[in-house]
């Protein structure tokens, strides 16, 4: 299987400035509903991947994370947009475990539970570790400009395949990628 690995805040929904612990500020960025359509109909697996230090550091308790994930699955639904699977890493870069991003547990879940090839996958974020996990997992790798993604692009050493405006044009590059893969 083909996957599209998508960054969580910044790169489907609008980041908040510390961490999303409030459920009803979740935001969904309008493209990201046809570019999940998209992802859907080409046959891509669509795993969201998410670090949340936040339950680790004891900002959100862990079911309540649970809780703002499933509404985002379920909003995206509503609107025939469907995620695979939400994977989080609840640590703290202390913790050392080896499913934060940049780390690629979290990726490597997904070859197990979805069978994913991951050199036939891609990974979507606004930040520098989502464009440096993809890379260490041997995808191809797209940095979106929402969130955080313009500052990243003042840091040289980040080179990801395609920078795209939004979720939607990253999307669009993606599956003109997948097509010669
Ligand atoms: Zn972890």
């Amino acid at each position: 299987m083909k996957a599209v690995f998508l960054d969580r805040d910044g790169t489907i929904n609008v980041e908040e400035p510390n961490y999303l612990t409030d459920i009803r500020k979740l935001k969904i960025f309008d493209e990201a509903f046809k570019a999940i359509q998209l992802f859907n109909c080409h046959g891509f697996k669509t795993i969201v991947v998410t670090n949340q230090s936040c339950v680790g550091r004891g900002v959100l308790q862990e079911k309540e994370l649970i809780k703002i994930n499933t509404q985002l699955q379920k909003t995206l639904a509503k609107k025939n947009a469907h995620l695979d699977s939400i994977y989080y890493c609840p640590h703290t870069p202390d913790d050392q475990c080896l499913c934060r991003k940049p780390k690629i547990g979290l990726l490597q879940r997904a070859v197990q539970e979805h069978h994913v090839n991951l050199e036939k996958s891609f990974f979507i974020g606004d930040r520098e570790f989502d464009i440096y996990a993809g890379k260490a997992a041997g995808c191809k790798t797209v940095l979106v400009l929402t969130g955080a993604g313009k500052q990243m692009l003042e840091r040289f050493s980040l080179k990801p395949d395609f920078i795209a405006t939004h979720l939607l044009e990253a999307a669009q590059w993606v599956i003109q990628q997948s097509a010669s893969l």
